[in-house]
Formats: C-alpha cells, structure tokens, sequence
C-alpha cells in the first residue's frame, strides 16, 4: 500500500523514544505498610485507565483488546520470528511494536497529547500479517472477530477520523455521534439551569417513543434511578432530558475493590476520609462524593504518598467540561518540596507582582500544599509534568487546592539530540539549563498560575463577592457589568477555548514571575548572571514550544487547535513577536526549507515584560469578569495560524512538521505484593520492556472481556464510527 503524505503526518517513527520513569529509591524508602497503600492505590489507577480509554475513540477498547490478546499469548520476540517467516519486514515489525506502545500510552488510538489519530507506521496488509501469524490468532476465533471489526478503523483517515471533536468533523465518546455543537450548547443550557456540573457524565442523544432525548449518563456502579442523583425525563425550551447512571460499571468496581483494600493501610483519618467518599463517589455517581473526598485530600498536608483519582482532566471533552479519568500514586521528594514550599510560603507576597489590581486576587491566598513527586503510577492518556487539583471552582476558589510537580518525569526531557531553529549557543545554553528553567516555570504555572485570581461571582441570594460599586475594569476604567451566575463555572462558560485559555493565563504567569530575582533565589538561583540565563532559557524555550512544536497540534482543514498547552504557548509567542522592537525574530533559512529562532536578550526586562504584563491583565480581567466574548476575539487573534503577512505561520507549519520529535513514552513500574510485602518489578526502556510492563499488568484476558463487552452495549450511540 502507497501511504499519502498526508498519513505521514499521523503515524509514530519507529525511532519512538521510549524513556523510564525513574521511582526506585523513591519507593524502596516506604515502609511495607506505604507500600502496601502505594500498591493497591497504584491498582486503582490502572483500573480507571481503561475508562480513559473508553473515553478516547468508539473503536480504541477493541484496539487494545486485539493488541493485549496478541501479547498475553506470546513476547514480541516470539511474534517477530513468525511474522518475519511471513514476509513482514525488520521494520514493519518494529512499526508494530510502536503502534502497540502509542496505543497503550495514549490510551487508544489518538494521540494524548494533541488529539489527533495515530496510525500504524506499516502497511495494512503487513499488519495483517503480523496479526495473521500470532500465536493468540491462531489459538482463539475471538481474536479473528476482533480483528474483523476493528481492522479497517485502526487505519481509516476520512477529515472526521484526524483528530477528536464533535460530529461531523470529528471523534469523540463523550457524546453520541449525532451530537453536534449545537447540541451540546442545548445540553450545557439545561444542565446549568439544574445546577449539574457535567465532569462525571457522558451524553447521548437517544430516540425512544418517538421523541429525542438527551440521556446524560453519569460514570457509577449503580444502574438503578435515586433521588438527587438521577433525574426523570423533563422537558426544558422543547427539548427532552434526563440523568441516568452505571456508566463504566465494571471498571469502577474494581476501581472501588482496590480503593477499599488502600483504606486499610492509610496513614490517617483525612485519607481514609478521602478514599471513603471518593468509593462513595463511584458507587453512586455522585459529584458531590468526589468534591468532599477532595476535601479530605486538601486537608492530608505533606502525605509520604501523594495520591489523585478521578473524572479530573476535561482537555478532551470538545464542550470542554466533561473529564477524563485518571489516576496517580507518587512519593514526596522531600529535596525538591523544599523549594516549592518556600515559594507557598511567600505565594501571598508574590502575586502582588502580578499586573493585575488586589479586587482581582482572591480575598485570602489559600496556601496550597506544593510538592515535588516521584510518580510511581500515572494512569489516563497523558503524563503531565505538574498539575493544580482539584478543578473544582467551589472548592479551589474558596476552600483550597494542592499543586503537584512530577520530578521524575521532569527528568526525563530529552537533554542529547540537537535542537531544531536555535543558534548552537542557543542550544549549548538550552541543553544546560533547560531542566532548570523548566522546574521554575512548573512552580510557578503551577502555584501562582492557576492557583491566582478570582472570579466574580453572584449567589442564589443576590450577593456579590466583590465590592460592585467600586471595583473597575482597568482595561476600560469603567464600572464591572458581568460576573458568575449560580451555577455557571468557569468551565462551562468558556467551554472550547476555556482549558487552553487557562493555560495560557498560566504560562504567562509563570514567564512574567520569573523575571523577579527574589523568586529565582528560592530555586537556588542567587548568581545575577545565572539568574539571568534562567530567565533568558525559559522564555527562549516557551517561545521556542510555541513556534516549533505547537503547530503539530493544530489542524489546518479544520483551523483547529488540537491541545491546550500548544495553542497557550502559540499565543504567547505571537503576542511576544507583535511586541515588536526586535525582542523576537523569527526568519526562514535555508531556502525556506529552515527557521531561526532569536530572541534579544536585553529587551525581555522591558519590551518582553510590557507586552506579556498587558495580555495577561487581559486574561484575568476576561476571566474575573465572565467576558468570553473579549476573551474569545483576543485568544482568537493571538492563537490565529495565519495564512500569509511576515510570519506565515500555515507554510511555516510544514517547515515545523518536517522537525518534529515524537514524545517520549514513559515505563512505569508495577507493584506486586508477595506475602506481606510489596515489591517493585521494573522494566528496560525499550518497546519489548513497555509492552511486558502491560502485560504483566494485565496477564490474562479477563479486562479484554469486559472492554469487548462495554463496546458491544455502547455501539449503539456511535453508529457513524462503526459503519467502516
Ligand atoms: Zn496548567
């Protein structure tokens, strides 16, 4: 089979890296009882991340499915030496193995981190043969009916299979594939009116006697109706809707059988609490469960083991509201906490470096607690480097919130190949203190990033929580006419642009603090001109993600930006070049086949400091103030790929694509428990070591039974999918 240029752009090289995810001594120094609650924690996650999974496309379960049968049965090596007695190639074999890593890393068929499909980097028909000569193939017809459903979805590519998104341009399971837009605004509408915020839920758009009904399904064990939690049919402005619950059912219980066996070995009343309403929480579908399970996590202070489970990361819901699962275990790096605690503890002084005035900071700063973890597990499509939970408005406004830098996997940035579109000094300069930089703009993304600014709210009683009369809107100096509405979030107003807008807020932040010494001092940064390269480095490197790897996330059919983080970082490149005074250049070399990178180190104290300080009033005015409209049209105009003018962004698309380095892969350890003592199994950085980790994970086919199961009761919503 030709493969078209255009596939090019969707398959994984088998030059994949594949990196380790360091934890050993992090773990060895637990005691047997932390390990134990590390352990069935660690369980937990790995079951949630099957609902990840689901989440992704209608076709992903099958995937794996196919993909971990082949493996359970038989070791890479084992199947490379009869697919190769079939004709298949050294490489084709390899394009295997890489497509079955992308697979069980970015839980499913499209890419974690962008959205967009993966497809296998060998032709149909070898895939063929590799399946057609494996060991579980030849052993179960299962595995042939499988593979019948799922083969031609593995490689179509039709505009609406590129990337997720609402139908008809795109894929997603959050709803049902007859969900437009149009729909979920329609759905958003009268979820706010019931005060249901949608991060648990699911929706489909169902015919039943004759009438349309949304049928928003919320993820539970229970199946059955119970008063404040599920909601019979009613109508609202003409259209038909209710809650039901018992989505993922068998996946949450066993999330809920491993959360009750970590309940034994907690630490402390607050986790026991936790994990409590967080069972509570799953069992029933209760939102309101997980928000005061989160409520004990606030309150477990500086925890040996660090924990999170969860519908948690609304990046893929194209509404923008509804979360992927996800789950991580990790050990506190005492060493490197030391640090972003120092920066909590000043955090109330710090924001008054902001740009923005005291009426738009929070009341009272709520001191997070900030730690630096080792990860022991991460489960859900994607591994972030820090993270601000919870994500819960009500809560992390009023109540409090945690900040998690993930040490280990910060670790692990690539510091050997070379670096594409810098000057070598810039890449000696990069390869120095990239790391370093990059733990700076963590904390402070992190911490006074989404951990700042307040929202202006109104209540059921008609109370506002700022002072109306008196607090202006600096950008336009006159008196604030829009806020919150009970039941409105942030989330749910801003709703497609809103994650990436909030990342972009942070970024900011974090580029903007960065330039203050006092700050750099608390990283260990006291030397003026190493101060000054850190500085220098974290901006050249934002800037450098926002032009060189941002646009692989952006979709130019569509005009779509794909990832949160790569259009924030692609605006603030472009608000930093239209600063203008030469603070950033950006040319084509080579004949246009190249670009080069400058950045004017002397302006970034001035130039640089003016045009970022000026956005990011913008940003929290727009935010504070629930003006999505003057949010949109500046996140619209900074986030454009242009077609043409001095920096032709959509040519120079190609220029960035022809670059590009695959994200790494992470192996993450498992744990297994022999007698009463836990212990660490780890495995080599390599694609036999990723794909052994999985199975040892999963050594038998009983969860490809139940993903089978849940695809074959689900195919019903997603009828579009499944007709290749
Ligand atoms: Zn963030």
């Amino acid at each position: 089979m030709e493969r078209s240029s255009k596939s090019a752009n969707f398959v994984l090289p088998n030059t994949q890296p594949i990196g380790d995810l360091n934890c050993k001594n992090a773990f060895e120094s637990l005691t047997d009882k932390e390990k134990l609650y590390a352990h069935y924690l660690s369980k937990a996650s790995w079951n949630g991340e099957f609902i990840s999974l689901i989440q992704s496309s209608p076709e992903a379960p099958l995937i794996f499915s196919l993909l971990h049968r082949i493996f359970v049965a038989e070791t890479p090596a084992e199947l490379k030496v009869k697919a190769m007695q079939s004709g298949v190639s050294e490489d084709d074999f390899t394009a295997f193995l890489v497509y079955t890593c992308a697979v069980f890393a970015n839980t499913g068929n499209y890419l974690g981190m962008g959205d967009s499909k993966i497809l296998p980097n060998l032709s149909k028909d070898k895939f063929d043969a590799v399946v057609h000569s494996s060991t579980a193939f030849a052993a179960d017809p299962r595995v042939a009916k499988i593979y019948e459903n799922v083969k031609s979805l593995i490689y179509v590519l039709e505009s609406r299979n590129e990337m997720l998104g609402f139908s008809p341009n795109g894929i997603t399971t959050y709803w049902s594939d007859n969900c437009t837009k149009e729909d979920s605004d329609i759905v958003n509408s009268w979820l706010i009116s019931k005060r249901i915020e949608p991060y648990m839920c699911r929706t489909f758009k169902i015919e039943e006697n004759g009438q349309t009904v949304y049928d928003v399904k919320l993820g539970s064990i229970a199946q059955s109706t119970k008063e404040g939690i599920t909601l019979p049919l009613e109508q609202y402005k003409g259209h038909n809707f209710r809650v039901t619950r018992g989505d993922y059912q068998p996946l949450l219980q066993q999330v809920n059988e491993n959360l009750q066996q970590a309940k034994k070995y907690a630490a402390n009343e607050n986790e026991s609490n936790m994990i409590e309403h967080y069972i509570k929480s799953f069992e029933e579908g209760s939102l309101a469960d997980h928000k005061e399970g989160s409520r004990w996590w606030i309150k477990d202070k500086g925890p040996i083991i660090e924990t999170y489970i969860g519908f948690i990361m609304n990046y893929r819901d194209p509404a923008g509201a509804r979360s992927e699962f996800m789950g991580f275990v990790a050990m506190v790096n005492k060493e490197s906490s030391a640090k972003f605690a120092e920066l909590v503890k000043r955090a109330e002084k710090l924001v008054q470096y902001l740009p923005w005035t005291q009426a738009y900071e929070k009341d009272v700063y709520l001191k997070p607690d900030f730690t630096s973890l080792d990860v022991l597990t991460l489960s859900g499509s994607v591994v972030p480097v820090g993270m601000n939970i919870p994500r819960y408005d009500d809560i992390s406004q009023d109540e409090g919130f945690k900040n998690v830098a993930l040490g280990n996997v910060l670790a692990t940035i690539n510091q050997k190949d070379p670096i594409a579109f810098l000057s070598e000094a810039d890449q000696t300069l990069m390869k120095k203190y990239k790391v370093k930089a990059f733990e700076v703009q963590v904390g402070l993304h992190e911490l006074l990033g989404h951990g700042s600014g307040k929202l202006f709210r109104i209540d059921e009683n008609g109370a506002y929580n700022f002072d109306e009369k008196s607090v202006k809107n600096p950008i336009t100096g006159e008196p604030i006419t829009k806020w919150y509405l009970p039941g409105e979030s942030f989330d749910t107003q801003f709703g497609a642009i809103g994650s990436s807008y909030e990342e972009c807020r942070a970024e900011a932040v974090g580029l903007y603090l960065s330039l203050q010494p006092d700050i750099l001092e608390i990283f260990g940064f006291k030397d003026p001109a190493e101060q000054d390269d850190i500085i220098y480095i974290n901006w050249l490197s934002l800037i450098w993600n926002g032009m060189g790897v941002a646009l692989e996330m952006y979709n130019p059919t569509s005009k779509l930006w794909l990832q949160a983080h790569s259009r924030a970082r692609f605006a603030i490149m472009k608000v930093l070049l239209e600063a203008g005074e030469g603070l950033v250049t950006i040319e084509e070399t080579e004949d246009g086949k190249n670009l080069l990178l400058t950045l004017d180190r002397s302006k970034i104290q001035t130039v640089g400091k003016k045009a970022l300080g000026d956005c990011l009033t913008k940003l929290q005015v727009y935010k504070s103030t629930a003006d999505i409209e003057a949010a949109t049209k500046m996140y619209e105009h900074f986030s454009e790929v242009n077609e043409d003018g001095t920096h032709p962004w959509a040519k120079w698309r190609d220029i960035c694509l022809a670059h590009k380095k695959p994200r790494i892969i992470l192996v993450q350890a498992n744990t297994v428990v022999n007698g009463d003592k836990v212990e660490l199994k780890t495995y080599e950085p390599t694609f036999d070591g990723y794909i052994q980790s999985w199975v040892d994970r999963y050594p038998n086919t009983n969860i490809d039974d139940v993903l089978e199961t849940i695809v074959e009761q689900d195919k019903k919503y997603f009828p579009l999918a499944f007709k290749n």
